[in-house]
């Protein structure tokens, strides 16, 4: 690719279905692929993989589903595991050839779990990922049933690129909605990595064009159309022969015309360019069928002896002749039901400027995405066969100065944002740093084990959710994991060493699941604690909690009358939780909720708090900042290590005024008043396991 200029890379791709008799030399075929072209196959040979991968999951499940063709669309659970077998093809491949540090670009819906894979195998590669077809509305991305881990396959990546602004709006969408991520319009935040998304439209390739229309074969199509078709006007159509392409609503639209405007049936032509395309499948085949029907009723009911208005070209052209019919159509009819981009309406546009061209005017589909940058083509809906009708007439009416003046700004853009532009400006982008630096545990480690490692008596004050334990749909489901409690309980154990863990979940919860540990546990942010093995005990037995009855009500309001919604009743804290509800209605109903409660409980001793998917009320005469007071008294230690990813962890992290021996660790993004910063949950167990190898010298 020339984008890549001189950097030096390596190709990774399928050199397709290969014939038994190429298959017995694919090691001479790996060694030409290799030293001629710098690729680097993967092979697909067997049956089963290649029917799975290709035409089932790529091609009869993701590409109409992706092309909004939902009705299209085929799901068989075995096609996905060939799409994962070969996904991990490929990574087994990529991990071979890339070298420390490299950077990889992945391209396209036949690859989205590839990202992941490669991430978890190799966390020092950057990661790209383009999608070059287009990202549904998540009322129809949500059909497919292995959509979390397709996102999450895509997420592996450092940046992910998209043709138009609407596809990652959608794909944003569709995050918030089957992975409940919260994204900015440039990225999101995963497991502490930021994920950076763009918008690259993709060029044509214009260094080809370039060179082919200074060819002698070149001018010889073009004498050759104008000798034979010089006194018609040439209507062009090019695409592969697929259904995304709306080949029969074009058509539709075709014979309307050709019925309205008799007098232009003798010197209108349209050249119907269909390239065949994945005739293994049968929508395919049978689509071809359909077509061919439509142009015999067609030329059947409108040619003439000498004259026959529609020419239908099943095959693929040379570059030559496709530069020379861009070149010579008048008009070009380009009307995909949906299309990621659409290179023709670009390769047209830039033809105009070719050798020999005659002034053209550009018709296209509103749905393609090249429509968001071709502003001077007709735009239609390729739905409506009278307005495309209505726009080929207006198209063929106008003078070639009114053409020419639609058409120049479009060729100077398209000419700028060719093929190697958009190269550069991805693999660009995918050179920056990421805003968070990808392990910052490893620097706030360094000091702080330092201190860690020398305290004698060493106290850690742990919050759970978000700290310990990822967030997960159903917060009952975010148990602690094995690995988890492992881990906990060796930290428990380290002589010299006490293990508290300061939660907001109520004293059930943690009974049940960390109750074995050799800790002491703070439920509902420091309204009940409990020493290791010890009895539950108030906190501070003089709170006043009448409030509780009297908010209960407004909670439940809420819960009504947001549909996903519920109200968790603690001992001294209500909660309405909206994890489940619409994310964008919940959230404007939590800000309501914030602004009722922020004026009843105005003289109630009641902190309101908006956290991760919840409004919780609780009581001010409890917090984990007191609870870290009363561990610090009851421990005596000469060091004390606090960490937390929420607001109420803000309380323990005030008290690093009060208290020198104490270490802040805030988690995640957000201001805080704690002195470092761990990006997430798994820095947090890197961080805590590390404390267990030095303490323990292993
Ligand atoms: N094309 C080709 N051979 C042909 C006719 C067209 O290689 O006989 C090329 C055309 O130049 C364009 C591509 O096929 O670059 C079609 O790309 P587009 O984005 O329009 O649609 P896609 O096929 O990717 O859905």
């Amino acid at each position: 690719m020339r984008g890549l200029g001189e950097v030096p890379h390596r190709w990774v791709g399928w050199p397709g279905q290969l014939s038994s008799s190429a298959a017995d030399g694919r090691e001479a075929l790996t060694r030409r692929l290799r030293e001629e072209q710098g690729c680097e196959p993967v092979f697909i040979d067997d049956e089963v993989a290649y029917e799975q991968f290709y035409e089932g999951y790529s091609n009869a499940t993701l590409w109409p589903l992706l092309h909004y063709m939902t009705e299209r669309a085929r799901f068989e659970p075995s096609w996905f595991h060939g799409y994962e077998a070969v996904n991990r093809r490929f990574a087994d491949v990529v991990l071979e050839v890339a070298g420390r540090g490299a950077r990889v670009w992945v391209h396209d819906y036949q690859l989205m779990l590839l990202p992941a894979m490669l991430r978890a195998a190799r966390p020092d590669l950057r990661i790209g990922f383009f999608l070059h077809v287009p990202f549904p509305s998540h009322e129809v991305f949500r059909v497919l049933p292995e959509r979390e881990t397709v996102l999450r396959g895509l997420l592996g990546a450092d940046l992910i690129g998209f043709h138009t602004f609407g596809y990652l709006r959608h794909f944003r969408s569709a995050l918030l909605r089957s992975l409940d991520q919260d994204s900015m319009p440039d990225g999101a935040l995963v497991d502490g990595r930021h994920v950076r998304f763009g918008v690259y439209p993709i060029g044509h390739n214009r260094e080809a064009f370039d060179r082919v229309t200074t060819q002698p074969r070149y001018q010889a199509q073009l004498e050759e159309l104008q000798r034979d078709f010089g006194d018609r006007r040439i209507v062009l159509s090019v695409e592969r022969l697929d259904y995304t392409k709306g080949i029969p609503h074009k058509l539709q639209a075709i014979d309307r015309f050709l019925g309205e405007h008799p007098e232009r049936r003798k010197d209108t032509v349209f050249f119907i360019l269909a390239v065949p395309s994945r005739q293994s499948v049968d929508a395919y085949r049978e689509l071809t069928a359909r077509v061919q029907l439509a142009i015999g009723e067609l030329n059947g009911r409108y040619s003439t002896f000498s004259r026959q208005p529609v020419h239908f070209y099943n095959r693929g052209t040379s570059l030559e002749r496709l530069a020379a019919l861009y070149a010579f159509a008048e008009v070009a009819l380009v009307t995909p039901l949906v299309d990621g981009m659409n290179l023709v309406a670009k390769e047209y546009v830039d033809c105009r400027g070719a050798p020999g061209a005659r002034p053209g005017t550009l018709i296209l589909s509103e749905t393609a995405g090249a429509a968001q940058e071709l502003a001077g083509a007709i735009l239609v809906n390729p739905y409506d066969a009278q307005g495309v009708a209505r726009a080929i007439a207006s198209a063929i009416a106008r003078t070639p100065h009114e053409a020419s003046a639609a058409m120049d700004p479009m060729r100077s853009r398209v000419r700028k944002h060719d093929a190697e532009a958009w190269a550069r400006s991805f693999v660009g982008d995918l050179e920056l740093e990421s805003r968070v630096p990808l392990d910052p545990a490893a620097e706030v480690g360094d000091a702080l084990l330092e201190r860690i490692v020398g305290a004698t008596r060493l106290g850690l004050i742990l919050d759970y959710d978000g700290t310990l334990r990822r967030f997960v749909g159903k917060p009952e489901d975010a148990t602690p994991e094995l690995e988890l409690l492992e881990l906990l309980e060796r930290l428990g154990a380290l002589t010299g060493t006490r293990l508290g863990i300061v939660s907001g979940r109520p004293e059930a919860f943690l009974q049940q699941h960390l109750g074995h540990l050799p800790a002491w546990l703070v439920a509902e942010h420091g309204f009940r604690q409990r020493v290791p093995g010890g009895e539950w005990e108030d906190a501070n037995p003089r709170a006043d909690l009448t409030w509780l009855d009297v908010v209960r009500p407004i909670l439940e309001q809420a819960a009504d009358l947001t549909p996903g919604t519920h109200v968790e009743v603690k001992k001294s804290a209500l909660v309405w939780h909206y994890r489940r509800a619409d994310p964008e209605f919940g959230a404007w109903k939590a800000g309501e909720l914030v602004g009722a409660l922020t004026e009843v409980a105005a003289n109630m001793p009641v902190e309101v708090h908006r956290g991760h998917k919840i409004v919780e009320v609780a009581s001010q005469q409890v917090s984990k900042g007191a609870a870290l007071d009363a561990l610090v008294q009851s421990w005596a230690p000469d060091l004390v290590v606090a960490c937390g990813d929420d607001r109420t962890d803000e309380s323990m992290f005030h008290r690093r005024d009060a208290y020198p021996l104490l270490e802040t660790i805030k988690v995640g993004p957000g201001a805080t008043y704690a002195a470092w910063r761990l990006p997430g949950v798994a820095a947090v167990r890197r961080f805590l396991q590390r404390i267990v190898e030095l303490r323990t010298g292993e």
